[in-house]
C-alpha cells in the first residue's frame, strides 16, 4: 500500500511544497514501516506561511484572549479524546514506548488547560503614578508572527509548549517540526483546527533544518523565534535572530546529574536512575547521563543498577511489555557508538551494554543496549558531553561538596537531582546546584507544564518555556499613562 502523503498547512489550506519535493518518514523501530510522505519545503514555502500568519495576526490579535483560550481549551478536550490514537502514531513515528507517548500527548493536554486559564489572566500591573490625576499601567501585547523550530524527542509536547502560550497571547505562528516527527505536530494542529482555530493562525511547514528552519529564523516578518534542539544549531539560530533583534528563546542540551548520597533510599534511587537514564532511550535534554554516587554506597548501587539495566526489555514501543524503544535514527546510533568507544579509550569501565542490538527482533530498527560505564572520571568526555542515547556514567565521590562541584562542572545547566534523607543537605543542594531544575528524591526528568522549564549556561539563553516564563516570552510590555488632570504634567520635573 502506498504511504499516505501529508502536506504543509498554510493559510488554512493543505498545500504541497513549492518545489514538489517530498521525503519519507520511517518508523525507527522498524524502518520497513513508512509512516508517511511529507513535504520537503524550502524558503518559498516559509515565505507563504509567514505572509499567511502576518495577515491572520491582524484579526487574531483582536480576538479577546478568553475567546482565544476557549479554542485552546477545546483543543485540549479533543486531544484527550484522541490520546490513544495520537500516542500510538507517535510511538510509530518516534519510537518511545506507549506509556511515554501517552504522557507526551497528556503534556499537550495539560498545556492546553493551563494556557486556556491564561486567557483570563495574562496579568500586567497597575501602579500609582508619581503625578496627581494620572493613571499608570503595564499591559502585555502580542509580538506578531512567531517562528518555531522543534526537535523530535517530544513531538507533540514541545510544539504545544511553543504554540499554545503564543496563541493565547494573540500571536500567530509558523512552526517547523523536526524532520523525524512531523506527523505528531500535524495531529496537534488537527486538534487546534477542529477546535475552531481560524485560518492562518498556525501554519506548519515540514522539512529539513537548513531548508526550512534557517529561513524561518532569518525572515524579516517573523518577530520572535523559539528553538529547541542542539546547542550547535541553537547558536546559529541565535546569531541569526540577533541580526534583526528578534526575541529568541533557545532551549538546548543538558548533561544532567543525579547525586546519590550515602544516606539515600537506594531502592528509590535505583528506580529513579533507571527511569532518568533510559526513559526515552536517554534521548531527553533532561536525561540523567551522570550519576554521582558517594563511596559508602557506590559499589552496592552500581551492582544493583547494572543488574536491572541488563534486564530492561528493549524493543518496539508498541508492545506494552517493552521498557525501552529504539533511538530515533541511524545517526543517533552512530553517535552513541562513537561515545562508547570514546569512553573505553578514556579508561572508563564498561559494565553493561555498549552495542547496537541486532537480534531478529531488533534488526530493522535503531536499537541500542542500555549502557553503563563505571569508575568514570568527571573530566572524561563521556562525563562532559551530551550523548542523547542510553549511556550512563557512574562517578564515585567522597563527599557532598565534591558531588555538588562535579554536578556543576559541565558547560550545561538544565536538570539535576539529589537523593538524600538529610533535609539540610537537600536544601544545600537546592541552593548550590547551578541548574534550571533540581529534583529532590526524584530523577532528572518529569517536568510539569506550569513551572518554568529551561536551564543555565549553554543549555539556554535565559528564557524559560512552560509556566509564566512562556507568557513572558510571547508578550511584550507596553506601559500606558493616562493623564486626566487636563494640564501638562512633567514626570521628574514637576516635583513640587
Ligand atoms: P537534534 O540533535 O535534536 O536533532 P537539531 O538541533 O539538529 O537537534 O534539530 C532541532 C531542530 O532544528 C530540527 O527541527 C532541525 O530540523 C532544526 N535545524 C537543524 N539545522 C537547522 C538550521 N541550520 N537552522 C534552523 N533550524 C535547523
Amino acid at each position: 500500500m502506498a504511504a499516505k502523503v501529508f502536506k504543509n498547512f498554510i493559510g488554512g489550506e493543505w498545500v504541497e511544497s513549492r518545489s514538489g519535493q517530498t521525503y519519507e518518514n520511517l518508523n525507527p523501530a522498524d524502518t520497513r514501516d513508512v509512516i508517511g510522505v511529507f513535504q520537503r519545503s524550502d524558503k518559498r514555502d516559509v515565505d507563504d506561511a509567514v505572509s499567511a500568519a502576518r495577515q491572520a495576526f491582524e484579526r487574531w490579535r483582536l480576538v479577546p484572549a478568553p475567546k482565544r483560550a476557549e479554542i485552546i481549551y477545546r483543543a485540549g478536550e479533543i486531544l484527550l479524546e484522541r490520546k490513544e490514537e495520537y500516542a500510538r502514531l507517535m510511538t510509530r513515528e518516534m519510537g518511545k514506548v506507549l506509556k511515554e507517548t501517552r504522557g507526551d500527548v497528556q503534556e499537550a493536554v495539560d498545556t492546553a488547560y493551563y494556557m486556556a486559564g491564561e486567557g483570563r489572566r495574562q496579568f500586567g500591573a497597575t501602579v500609582p503614578s508619581e503625578l496627581p490625576n494620572k493613571f499608570a499601567m503595564a499591559v502585555r501585547m502580542p509580538i506578531g508572527v512567531c517562528g518555531m523550530i522543534a526537535p523530535w524527542n517530544f513531538p507533540m509536547a514541545i510544539p504545544s509548549w511553543k504554540l499554545l502560550p503564543a496563541l493565547v497571547c494573540g500571536n500567530t505562528c509558523v512552526i517547523k517540526p523536526a524532520e523525524d516527527t512531523p506527523l505528531s505536530t500535524l495531529n496537534l494542529l488537527k486538534a487546534l483546527t477542529d477546535a475552531g482555530l481560524p485560518k492562518g493562525v498556525v501554519n506548519v511547514v515540514t522539512g529539513f533544518g537548513p531548508e526550512v528552519g534557517a529561513p524561518i529564523a532569518e525572515h524579516a516578518n517573523v518577530q520572535a523565534i523559539s528553538f529547541t534542539g542542539s546547542s550547535e544549531v541553537g547558536r546559529t539560530v541565535g546569531v541569526t535572530a540577533a541580526q534583526s533583534f528578534k526575541p529568541c528563546s533557545l532551549e538546548m542540551g543538558g548533561k544532567n546529574a543525579i547525586i546519590i548520597l550515602d544516606d539515600a533510599n537506594l531502592d528509590l534511587a535505583l528506580d529513579g536512575v533507571l527511569w532518568g537514564a533510559f526513559g526515552t532511550t536517554g534521548q531527553r535534554c533532561t536525561a540523567a547521563s551522570r550519576v554521582i554516587v558517594q563511596k559508602g554506597v557506590y559499589r552496592q548501587f552500581a551492582d544493583r543498577l547494572i543488574y536491572r539495566a541488563q534486564r530492561l526489555k528493549v524493543g518496539n514501543g508498541q508492545d506494552e511489555s517493552v521498557e525501552m524503544g529504539p533511538q530515533i535514527n541511524e545517526q543517533q546510533v552512530a553517535t552513541t557508538e562513537k561515545y562508547v568507544q570514546i569512553g573505553k579509550n578514556e579508561g572508563a569501565k564498561l559494565e553493561a551494554g555498549g552495542k547496537a542490538l541486532n537480534t531478529p527482533d531488533h534488526v530493522y530498527g535503531w536499537f541500542f543496549e542500555p549502557t553503563i560505564f563505571t569508575d568514570v572520571n568527571e573530566k572524561m568526555r563521556i562525563a562532559q558531553e551530551e550523548i542523547f542515547g542510553p549511556v550512563l556514567s557512574l562517578i564515585p565521590v567522597d563527599s557532598f561538596d565534591q558531588a555538588i562541584e562535579i554536578a556543576n562542572g559541565v558547560t550545561y545547566g538544565l536538570s539535576s537531582s539529589v537523593y538524600t534523607r538529610d533535609v539540610n543537605k537537600a536544601f544545600r543542594a537546592m541552593r548550590d546546584i547551578y541548574a534550571g531544575i533540581t529534583y529532590v528524591n526524584a530523577p532528572t526528568i518529569g517536568a510539569e507544564v506550569h513551572l518554568p522549564f529551561g536551564g543555565t549556561k549553554s543549555t539556554g539563553n535565559g528564557h524559560r518555556e512552560g509556566g509564566l516564563g512562556a507568557i513572558d516570552f510571547y508578550t511584550q510590555w507596553k506601559s500606558i499613562y493616562v493623564d486626566y488632570s487636563d494640564r501638562l504634567q512633567r514626570a521628574q520635573i514637576d516635583t513640587e
